[in-house]
């Protein structure tokens, strides 16, 4: 049971939460060695995960989602942090809250017919296309060109960490359709990705998320037709730094969710982990780092909440999203590297998990916009940003 059931949560969502989570324990967690190791887990956990309606619960029921609000996706990814492996609810959440957001928000409704639906089935896996090697949290100064052409465009560029993007079956590109109009020439496409000139030149090794896949992607003369642009021309900024309100928002729950979880499994160890005759939780020093990692949850964990329940309301909490995801991202890593700490060489072995939370968590600070892209958005929202 959450604790927040009667604020946030009703209980309709706390059994959405049940569902969910015994099918993390059941069907994800006892894979999560193979899956780390293979560097990915399988393409069935998006059918299976659409069979279960797990892929589409905000969205509207005539395509297939659940019509459930904001917090159904909360539920969903607090409760897939459960599954012992971080790649996979990120590779989820691109799927559900990052690259198909922007089909609802903008497509026709053939193009919701064609990419939106297949996603809620698990049927079509998506992946979003905005970073660049020249262009990362300078989204503004992104090059991929699609050059009108009669009866569509020809794209050519390059596209870099693209979270699902080894198999997925279409991509939402970020792209430029005029050169010289700044972050106001940019225009949202909608691109399968078996169209020829779409090359996944290579799968990226990191330091962890290791169960999902992250490619680097080149576009090369690829011709996309007039009917794969996705919203307005021209419009593609505004609108993907809409997508990142929502994609940075449900990060930030993820994020809290782990913390969480990693503190438990801190907790549990101290008190069972005896030097100088005594459980090491019985030392101040332990226990105190313990008692201030717990209020940073408490925190963090309301402003998500209570940010979340604006977002939900249709407000568009610029400042609070950048507060949330760059306290939850550090709180993630900063109680990681705690316990790994209060673990001591045990936390640094392979055999303990805490190594992986440690890893995984470490992306938070980067991906979706880094601590000081969050920095500079709050200054922004308070007059004197750059
Ligand atoms: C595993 C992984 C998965 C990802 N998945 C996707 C995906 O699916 N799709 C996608 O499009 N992108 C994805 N990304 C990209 C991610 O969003 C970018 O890495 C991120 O936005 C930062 O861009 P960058 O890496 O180019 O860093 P840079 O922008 O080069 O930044 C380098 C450093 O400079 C700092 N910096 C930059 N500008 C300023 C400034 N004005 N003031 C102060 N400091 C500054 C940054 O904060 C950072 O510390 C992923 C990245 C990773 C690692």
């Amino acid at each position: 049971m959450s604790e927040y059931p009667k604020l946030f949560f009703t209980e309709e969502h706390e059994m959405l939460r049940q569902s969910v989570r015994e099918f993390t324990e059941k069907e994800l967690a006892p894979h999560a060695e193979e899956w780390e190791e293979a560097r990915v887990f399988p393409n069935e956990v998006f059918k299976r995960m659409g069979e279960l309606g797990f892929l589409g619960l905000h969205y509207p029921e005539e395509y297939g989602g659940g019509g459930g609000d904001y917090f159904t996706n909360i539920v969903l990814v607090e409760e897939l942090s459960r599954c012992r492996t971080g790649g996979l609810p990120m590779a989820i959440m691109v799927q559900v809250g990052m690259a198909t957001p922007p089909i609802l928000a903008f497509g026709n409704d053939e193009q919701k017919q064609n990419y939106l639906v297949p996603a809620i089935k698990g049927e079509k896996i998506a992946c979003l296309g905005i970073t660049e090697p020249e262009a990362g949290s300078d989204v503004a100064n992104l090059s991929t060109y699609a050059e009108k052409v009669p009866g569509g465009y020809k794209v050519n560029g390059n596209k870099i960490f693209i979270t699902n993007g080894t198999r997925a079956d279409f991509m939402t590109l970020v792209a430029r359709t005029e050169k010289r109009k700044g972050y106001k020439g940019m225009s949202l496409f909608l691109v399968d990705t078996n169209t020829p000139g779409f090359v996944v030149s290579r799968k990226l090794d990191k330091v962890g998320m290791w169960s999902s896949d992250t490619a680097e992607i080149f576009f090369e003369d690829m011709f996309i037709p007039d009917s794969a642009l996705l919203g307005e021309e021209g419009r593609g900024f505004y609108n993907i730094m809409w997508e990142l309100q929502g994609e940075r928002l449900i990060g930030a729950a993820g994020s809290v969710a782990g913390a969480k979880l990693t503190l438990e499994g801190a907790i549990q160890y101290a008190k069972e982990r005896v030097q100088f005759g005594r459980p090491i939780i019985k030392n101040q020093a332990i226990a105190h780092r313990i008692a201030d990692l717990q209020a940073r949850i408490d925190a963090v964990q309301a402003l998500v909440y209570l940010t979340a329940w604006k977002y939900d309301q249709g407000e568009y909490p610029v400042r609070e999203i950048s507060s949330c995801k760059l306290l939850a991202a550090q709180l993630s890593f900063d109680v990681a590297d705690e316990a790994m700490q209060i673990m001591g060489g045990y936390g640094y072995m392979m055999e303990y998990e805490v190594q992986r939370a440690w890893r995984d968590a470490r992306l938070s600070r980067i991906g979706g916009g880094t601590d000081e892209i969050q920095r500079e958005i709050i200054c922004t929202t308070m007059g004197f940003g750059l």
